[in-house]
C-alpha cells in the first residue's frame, strides 16, 4: 500500500518535472544552458575574494572565468569592502539573525534608523523595510486591496506583483505594456463597480529595460481616484540625482501613493523597502502579512544596507558612468546591426526570437568568456527570446569594447551558419 502510494506520488512528480524541463529556468543558468532547478550552475568562491580588485565583475562557473554581464549589481557595490565591513561589525555586536518577527521581539533599533534615513532620502513621510522585494510586493498589494477591488497591472510587471494580486483576491486587469489608452479604457470600464482601484507598474522593466510612462500613470491615478504603486527595483540607486529612483527624477515622488524598491540590485545587498505617507505605512505595519508573520532582516544585513545607502547617495559618479556606458553600449550594438530593444537603462536586451537561437548565442558567448543570459518564455512572451546584457558602473569601457567585439563575431557566425 505504502509502496503503491509512493509510486503514484513519484510518477506525478516526474510528469510535472518533464513539463518544467521544457520551460525556462535561465536566470539560474548564467551559461545559458537549459537546466532544471536541481542542476543549476554553481558559482565558485573566487568571486568573493575581495582582495582581487572588482571581483564582482567576474563569475566562475565550472572552472571558467566569465565576464559578468548578467547581474543586477548595477553600481558595482556588492563586493565593496565598506558594505562587507559594516555587516561584519554589526554581526559581532548583534549576532547573525534577528531571532523573531519585528512585531514580536525582533524589532532591532537598526530598522527604524534605516527607515528614517530612507524616508528622508525619498522625500516621503515614512518608510518600511521588508525581507525582500518579493515579500514587499506581496505584502503591500494584499494589504491595500481585497475581494471586490480591482488591480490594473502592466502586462510585463514582475512576478511578485502578479503573485501579490493573486494573494489579494482582487480582480486583476492587465493592460498592454505601457499602453495608457488601454489602461484608461479599463479604468473607465470598472470605475463604477469597484470599491477600490490600484494601478501598479514597474518603473523600469526587468526584461525589456524600458521605463513606465510615470507622468501619465500619475494623471490616470488622479483622474480615476485610484491608488498608484510603483516598483523601483531596477531604477532605485540608478536614477534620480541621489539615486532616489525614476519617480524622483521626474519630480513625481509625492504623487505616487507607494514607492517600493529593493536593496538586492543597485544596493548590492538584500532586503527591500516601501515609502509612503505615514498613515499608509502604519496601516501596512498592521496588515502586511509577510512583515507580520516573518522574521526581520538580519541586523548585519541592515547595517550593510545603511552603508550602501550612504554610498548610493554620495557617489553620483557611479550613476553617471552607468548611464553613459549604457547609452554607448546600446549604440554600439545597434551599429553592429543587432536588434536592440528601446530603453535608457543598464538592462540592454538583444532580441533574438527563437529559444534555441538565444541559447546557442548565450553558450557561444560563454565559450568566449562572457556571461549573458538567454531569457526565454515564460519569463518573456513566446517568440521573444533574448540575450539580456546588464551593465555595471565598474565595467571599464575597454572591457566592454572587447565584449562587443566578441558579440559581433558571434552574431556574424550565427548569421552565416543559419542563412
Ligand atoms: N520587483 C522587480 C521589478 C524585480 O525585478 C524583482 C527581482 N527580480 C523584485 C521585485 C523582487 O526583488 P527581490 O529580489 O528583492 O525579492
Amino acid at each position: 500500500m505504502e509502496a503503491e502510494l509512493t509510486k503514484r506520488k513519484e510518477s506525478f512528480l516526474y510528469r510535472e518535472l518533464q513539463k518544467h524541463d521544457k520551460i525556462d529556468c535561465s536566470p539560474l543558468a548564467p551559461s545559458g544552458m537549459p537546466c532544471l532547478r536541481d542542476e543549476f550552475d554553481q558559482r565558485e568562491d573566487f568571486v568573493f575574494d575581495l582582495a582581487e580588485n572588482d571581483a564582482d565583475k567576474w563569475l566562475s562557473i565550472r572552472g571558467e572565468k566569465l565576464f559578468n554581464l548578467s547581474s543586477n549589481n548595477y553600481l558595482g557595490l556588492s563586493g565593496d569592502l565598506r558594505l562587507v565591513q559594516a555587516a561584519a561589525d554589526a554581526a559581532m555586536r548583534l549576532g547573525a539573525g534577528a531571532t523573531a518577527s519585528r512585531l514580536v521581539s525582533g524589532n532591532h533599533v537598526c530598522y527604524s534608523e534605516l527607515e528614517e534615513e530612507l524616508a528622508r532620502w525619498k522625500g516621503r513621510e515614512a518608510a518600511l523595510v521588508f525581507a525582500n522585494g518579493y515579500m514587499a510586493n506581496l505584502g503591500v498589494i494584499s494589504a491595500l486591496v481585497g475581494r471586490g477591488d480591482a488591480v490594473f497591472s502592466d502586462r510585463l510587471n514582475h512576478a511578485s506583483i502578479v503573485d501579490g494580486i493573486i494573494l489579494s483576491r482582487a480582480d486583476h486587469y492587465r493592460y498592454r505594456h505601457n499602453d495608457m489608452d488601454h489602461l484608461e479604457s479599463l479604468l473607465k470600464k470598472h470605475s463604477g463597480s469597484k470599491r477600490r482601484m490600484l494601478i501598479v507598474a514597474d518603473a523600469v522593466f526587468s526584461m525589456d529595460g524600458d521605463s513606465a510612462p510615470l507622468r501619465e500613470l500619475v494623471e490616470l491615478r488622479d483622474r480615476y481616484h485610484a491608488l498608484l504603486l510603483v516598483d523601483e527595483a531596477h531604477s532605485g540607486g540608478v536614477r534620480g540625482e541621489r539615486g532616489e529612483g525614476l519617480c524622483h527624477e521626474y519630480g513625481l515622488h509625492g504623487r505616487v501613493d507607494v514607492i517600493m524598491g529593493t536593496f538586492s540590485k543597485a544596493f548590492g545587498v538584500y532586503g527591500a523597502y516601501v515609502c509612503a505617507d505615514e498613515v499608509l505605512i502604519r496601516y501596512l505595519v498592521n496588515t502586511a502579512r509577510p512583515l507580520i508573520y516573518s522574521t526581520g532582516l538580519p541586523p548585519m544585513v541592515v547595517a550593510s544596507v545603511q552603508a550602501s545607502l550612504q554610498i548610493v547617495q554620495e557617489e553620483g559618479w557611479r550613476r553617471e558612468r552607468l548611464r553613459r556606458l549604457g547609452r554607448w553600449f546600446r549604440d554600439q550594438l545597434r551599429q553592429a546591426g543587432l536588434s536592440v530593444m528601446e530603453g535608457d537603462s543598464p538592462i540592454v536586451p538583444w532580441l533574438i526570437g527563437s529559444n534555441d537561437r538565444a541559447l546557442r548565442i548565450s553558450r557561444a558567448l560563454a565559450e568566449r568568456g562572457i556571461s549573458a543570459v538567454a531569457i526565454r518564455p515564460p519569463t518573456v512572451p513566446e517568440g521573444e527570446a533574448r540575450i539580456r546584457f546588464s551593465l555595471m558602473a565598474t565595467h571599464a569601457k575597454t572591457e566592454l569594447a572587447g565584449v562587443l567585439e566578441q558579440i559581433r563575431e558571434v552574431a556574424y557566425a550565427e548569421q552565416e551558419a543559419y542563412r
